[in-house]
């Protein structure tokens, strides 16, 4: 082997070595195959894509000003501020069935998986009877809310919490009012600007701020891609962020503006890919939009609402060759997905603490999927054996007297081996329950994984597979590859080739 072929395999071979090493919860996982060297522009949502929020703090506020408005405006007493609202009550993916005051999880199939009635776990029976019918779940009811961002989440954990209190002081409670109490309370804190007020007074309690941002944009710049900024938040609140994100982070960048060929504000996704919103000029001192639309995109201006197909025109760049990073599956990837083509990469912050979890539980994730086989088969050889049971008793129901103590013995036989199989079934599906248990435990002690139900996929880890072509928990970690980087989704397997 000649020196200059052995130092291309060593080049190669260290490229792969790097990419094994990126650690899961900095990794980009692919669904769908995507060249980034096809890609000629990258847009990016803010909320929850750029920004990342501290979940919890943000949590607690928009609570605190929703119990405020539930008070003030809607006429309940003062006592619900007292009480105790955990975060942890909820999880992206998890659906409001809201007259019934229950919330529950479905898998891909739309089989509701588990129930709860406010914080009370529903039983397996309670649970078939209420959710257990021939028609399908059709969550575009307006009896379902599906909480599919993160924003959602005090929407549930209020609405798990209050089913409580009320079941506890009403004697036939309105769960359904409870709701859109609720829902307007929320909608009044980010009308009237309170909630991002108390996030702009107080930004790095609120926004975490990601110390590979700015490099990674500048490295997707210097490598001649074009990038835009599209959000729903308007120009005040987009400013104060960004800002306080990218301002100061690299010397060639004098302000966020900087890093974005295009900036849209205000953009009502999905609207924006839906509709046929013009674009406005915003006055960046005042806010302002003009009253005439744009008829062009400057890259030193901002703009307010617009549509994807005048951008599209406007930027001459179109389909494939667009990248739009988000973290809301019906706002930022639906609408993508099935009507302009463009490319779609999704961030969850919450990936990185299920990584944690599957990385820490990697040996009793293994285990767990030995014995439920094991248990499946031991399953087989119990109707197996009862089937036999049946035809011998068949057999002495109706032989001649002679053969009778040889079918009475061998009936005896099948019976004592079916007990012992029951009995290794039942104490292996407790092994199984408990294993399982404790793995979703530590997931999230009410819901488990967000990816999955049960032993199926989750409908929110399906939607991510059916519509976001690559998904990461944050975006920065774009910054571990090349910006040429050709994502391939891994080879998908049926089931005879496991
Ligand atoms: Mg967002």
């Amino acid at each position: 082997m000649s020196g200059d072929t052995k130092a291309q395999i060593d080049a190669l071979l260290s490229e792969v070595r790097r990419d094994i090493d990126i650690s899961t919860k900095r990794r980009i996982y692919c669904n769908r195959n995507l060249r980034m060297d096809g890609i000629e522009l990258i847009g990016w949502d803010m909320d929850y894509t750029l920004a990342l929020y501290n979940q919890e703090r943000l949590e607690k506020l928009s609570i605190d000003l929703t119990l405020e408005k539930l008070v003030a405006n809607h006429g309940y007493p003062a006592e619900i501020m007292e009480l105790s609202f955990p975060s942890n009550l909820a999880i992206r993916g998890i659906v409001l069935d809201c007259p019934s005051g229950n919330v529950f999880k479905m898998d891909h199939h739309g089989y509701v998986g588990r129930v709860f009635h406010g914080t009370r776990e529903l039983s397996k029976e309670e649970r078939v009877k209420q959710y257990r019918t021939d028609s399908r779940i059709r969550l575009s009811s307006d009896r379902y809310r599906w909480i599919d961002t993160l924003f959602g989440l005090p929407d549930a954990v209020m609405y798990m919490t209050m089913v409580d209190w009320i079941d506890g002081h009403v004697e036939k409670p309105d769960y359904q009012k409870l709701f859109i109490d609720i829902r307007m309370s929320i909608d009044e804190a980010h009308r009237d600007d309170t909630l991002k007020t108390a996030i702009k007074a107080d930004m790095p309690g609120y926004v975490v701020k990601d110390p590979g941002l700015a490099e990674m944009l500048h490295k997707f710049r210097s490598s001649g891609k074009k990038q835009f900024l599209l959000t729903n938040s308007y120009w005040p609140y987009t400013q104060a962020v960004m800002e306080y994100l990218l301002d100061g982070e690299r010397q060639a960048y004098p302000t966020w503006q900087n890093y974005f060929d295009y900036i849209i504000v205000g953009g009502s996704k999905p609207g924006f890919f839906n509709d046929q919103n013009p674009f406005y000029e915003v006055d960046i001192n005042t806010g302002a939009a003009s009253e005439t639309p744009a008829t062009e995109l400057h890259g030193d201006r901002v703009y307010q609402g617009g549509n994807i197909h005048s951008f599209e025109e406007m930027t001459r760049v179109s389909g494939e060759r667009v990248l739009y990073v988000g973290d809301h599956i019906y706002g930022d990837m639906i609408r993508l997905k099935k009507s302009r083509g463009w490319r779609t990469a999704m961030v969850l912050q919450e990936l990185a603490l299920e990584n944690d979890c599957s990385d820490r539980y990697e040996q009793e994730i293994r285990d767990l999927e030995v014995l439920d086989r094991r248990r499946r088969n031991l399953q087989s050889e119990i109707d197996y054996e009862a089937l036999m049971l049946k035809q011998i008793q068949r057999l002495l129901d109706n032989c001649e007297e002679a053969l009778k103590p040889r079918l009475v013995a061998a009936k005896k036989q099948s019976r004592t081996t079916l007990d012992s199989l029951r009995n290794r079934s039942r104490a292996m599906q407790d092994e199984v329950t408990t294993l399982e248990r404790s793995i979703e435990r530590s997931y999230n002690p009410h819901w488990g994984a967000m990816f999955r139900e049960g032993a199926a996929t989750s409908r929110f880890g399906q939607q991510v597979s059916d519509y976001a072509d690559l998904y990461t928990s944050r975006a920065s970690n774009f910054l571990s590859y090349s910006p040429l980087r050709y994502f391939r989704a891994p080879r998908k397997a049926m089931p005879h080739e496991m």
